[in-house]
C-alpha cells in the first residue's frame, strides 16, 4: 500500500513541466532531504573558466537583430546567449549543442550561475565575469 501511494505521488511530480526556477520545489517534494542535499551538488564546478565574452550582447541575436530579455554568459567558452525567457533561447540552445554545463546570469553579472546537468545553482560571487559594455537591453 505504502508502495503504490509513493508510486502515485512520484508519477504526479513527473507530470509537472519543469521550469529552472522550480527544481527547489521538486526536491523537497519528492526526494528525503538527504537524498535532495546530495542531488543539488554541481560535479562541474571545476570546469568554470575566467572567460571573455564574445559579444556585447546575444551573439546570435546580434546577428538576426533580435531581442532578448536576459543574458546567459558561458563559463566554459565565453559565447553570450539569450535566456529561456526570451524569443530564442540561445544559451539553452548553446548548451544542447556544446555541452557546455554551466553559464552565468550576465545582465549586468549578478554573481549566479546555473548548470544545465545538475539543475542547481552556483555562487559565482568571488568569480563574476566583468561585463563588457554597453549592452543593449529591451526590457
Ligand atoms: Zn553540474
Ligand atoms: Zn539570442
Ligand atoms: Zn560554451
Amino acid at each position: 500500500m505504502l508502495d503504490a501511494l509513493q508510486h502515485k505521488a512520484h508519477s504526479n511530480v513527473g507530470g509537472f513541466t519543469l521550469k529552472s526556477k522550480s527544481v527547489m520545489v521538486r526536491y523537497r517534494s519528492s526526494v528525503p532531504i538527504s537524498e535532495a542535499a546530495m542531488s543539488i551538488e554541481c560535479s562541474h564546478e571545476k570546469t568554470i573558466r575566467a572567460v571573455r565574452p564574445s559579444a556585447r550582447g546575444c551573439e546570435e541575436c546580434l546577428k538576426t537583430g533580435s531581442k532578448w530579455v536576459h543574458l546567459r554568459l558561458c563559463r566554459t567558452c565565453g559565447h553570450v546567449g539569450c535566456c529561456d525567457d526570451s524569443p530564442n533561447r540561445h544559451a539553452s540552445k548553446h548548451f544542447h549543442a556544446t555541452g557546455h554545463p554551466i553559464i552565468e546570469g550576465y545582465d549586468p553579472p549578478e554573481g549566479w550561475g546555473w548548470c544545465y546537468i545538475d539543475e542547481v545553482l552556483l555562487d559565482l560571487t568571488d568569480r563574476a565575469t566583468p561585463q563588457l559594455g554597453p549592452i543593449p537591453r529591451y526590457y
